[in-house]
């Protein structure tokens, strides 16, 4: 089915239900008028003559028009490209070359970012961008009004000419390990994982979902958006960015059933001082996903945010994105200490990283999954394709995994993250997990840096607690001392005021290593 078939099928059932709100404005949809509103922002798109296979981007953190254009190009058959709120110019030009954007739709500003002078310095060197609108302006309007006054045949036409396997979709992954790759995927893809992500949480009508996930990632799009339209649910958006304080007021004054977020933010939503303050009673559920989750974290989502039946997803912007999904049945221990079992119509397995053999259970190896949720490739990357999906059609994740015999998946962590020192293989997580029972420490991670004798030594990054006595590394390896094997005490170690971050919330290893590496000279 397409995305758009399936949002007309949603507002034919239950039209009169809410479908979006919008906590910064106060603005509210029902089915019946959000689909109008996208069919109009479909229409307004054709009229500026938006073709089935064109680029469109979207440059906006999170509000109603970026749901109107994410459905709305989806009933065109046009190619929807999501670009980073975060990027600066050198991004922009980048992501609207590659993808070959001839429409750009685009928030004015962002927090202390200028998009509009951003979009003005890199205009000229982009040939392929004809049209760009900022929300809010009159030619924005202008779009909108011109959709509505159109002919309701043209969409009926359009419908016709579609295929769930169609591109519709360029998303461009983190860049938590490097320059982000841009995962073209199709309804099929999307819609698919949307709705067996919804079926994890076991949404209804009645759900309310909280989405502080930024839109322009699969978490927000796909797990926030697709999940709740294939099943009636709501959206609420508390505030354009991640802000932690209006993510509980939307809680709480929307009476939300189910809370999204990456480890970092649950941990900032956690730690605010007036977090006793908001009623969450509301919660049931929510997902927890991106990154690994510390397991005192979970404890408290579950007995803190009373979100009792919060489920884990594990997956990449690759494949759509979910691979794997722990149940609502599941025991508190599985969800804190794995990501759950195969989804609905997949295949996963976990393999030797050099030949592709299923390793045996219990033991580590690179996660591979095959099926439906499988991009078609990273836009306009060939080489890049032909090394992530081998010739049978499985995805390489990149990702460490361990299976056991009940079908659970553990990540260890990444390929490109696993230390090797002195022909010991060490799993920077275990180690991070250990750090974590440190009383003074609020967050740890930990890399590998280059060293003559071992090849490679740890090095241990390191938030205190407020108000924490100040850590020496020698202090830190006599807490270790007795605790970890020798050969996994960080011999460096740093104290910092926060991690190099990607916009998804995960902390980018990579520059934690160039950092280092220039420090210890
Ligand atoms: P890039 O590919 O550009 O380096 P990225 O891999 O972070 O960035 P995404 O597609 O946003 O880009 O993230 C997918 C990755 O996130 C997975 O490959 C995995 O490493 C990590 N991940 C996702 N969910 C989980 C989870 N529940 N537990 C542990 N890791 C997770
Ligand atoms: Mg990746």
């Amino acid at each position: 089915d397409t995305i758009g078939a399936n949002l007309d099928r949603t507002a034919a059932r239950v039209g009169d239900h809410e479908a979006l709100v919008e906590c910064a404005s106060g603005r509210r949809w029902t089915y019946s008028q959000l689909n109008a509103d996208v069919d109009a922002c479909a229409l307004g798109l054709d009229a500026l003559g938006v073709h089935m296979g064109d680029r469109v981007g979207i440059w906006s953190p999170n509000c109603a028009e970026w749901v109107f254009v994410q459905y709305g190009t989806a009933k065109l058959g046009a190619i929807l490209v999501n670009i980073n709120p975060a990027y600066r110019t050198h991004e922009l030009a980048y992501v609207l070359r590659q993808a070959g954007i001839s429409v750009l739709v685009a928030a004015p500003q962002f927090k202390t970012s200028d998009y509009r002078a951003m979009v003005a310095e890199v205009r000229g060197d982009c040939p392929d961008l004809r049209d760009v609108v900022f929300l809010g302006d009159p030619e924005w309007e202008r779009l909108l009004a011109t959709g509505r006054a159109a002919d309701r045949g043209r969409l009926a036409e359009r419908a016709g000419q579609l295929s769930a396997d169609d591109a519709i979709n360029i998303q461009y992954t983190s860049g938590t390990t490097g320059f982000p790759k841009g995962a073209t995927l199709s309804h099929h893809n999307l819609l698919n994982n949307g709705f067996f992500v919804g079926e994890g949480c076991g949404y209804t009508e009645a759900d309310r979902i909280c989405i502080p996930v930024p839109y322009y990632h699969c978490f927000g799009m796909g797990m926030g958006n697709l999940g709740a339209t294939t099943h009636g649910a709501t959206m609420v958006i508390p505030a354009p960015g991640f802000d932690p304080a209006a993510t509980l007021q939307a809680v709480q004054d929307e009476r939300c059933t189910s809370l999204y977020g990456v480890p970092t933010m649950f941990i900032a939503e956690l730690a605010l001082p007036n977090f006793a303050d908001y009623d969450l009673s509301s919660l049931r559920t929510g997902i927890m996903a991106g990154s690994p989750c510390p397991v005192e974290v979970m404890k408290r989502v579950v007995s803190e945010m009373g979100m009792t039946q919060v489920t884990i997803c594990y997956g990449m912007t690759e494949t759509s994105p979910v691979s794997t999904q722990t149940g609502a049945d599941d025991d508190l221990d599985r969800r804190t200490s794995t990501v759950g079992r195969v989804h609905p119509h997949l295949e996963i397995k976990v393999a030797d990283p050099d030949t592709g053999e299923t390793v045996p259970r219990g033991e580590t190896g690179e996660f591979r999954t095959r099926g439906y949720s499988v991009m078609r490739g990273y836009w306009n990357e060939p080489d890049k394709t032909a090394d992530a999906i081998d010739a049978d059609g499985w995805m390489r994740t990149g990702d460490l995994a361990v299976m056991d015999d009940a079908g659970y998946v553990n990540i260890v962590g990444r390929i490109k993250d696993m230390v090797i020192r002195g022909g010991e293989n060490v799993y920077p997580r275990e180690i991070e997990e250990f750090l974590y029972t440190h009383p003074d420490i609020a967050d740890a991670q930990v890399i590998g840096v280059p060293d003559e004798r071992y090849g490679e030594e740890l090095m241990a990054w390191v938030q205190l607690r407020p108000g924490a006595p100040p850590l020496t590394a020698e202090s830190l390896r006599q807490f270790c001392h007795g605790k970890l094997a020798h050969y996994k005490i960080p011999r460096y170690v740093k104290i910092v005021d926060a991690f190099p971050m990607t916009v998804t919330g995960k902390v980018r290893k990579v520059e934690m290593r160039e950092v280092s590496v220039d420090e210890l000279g």
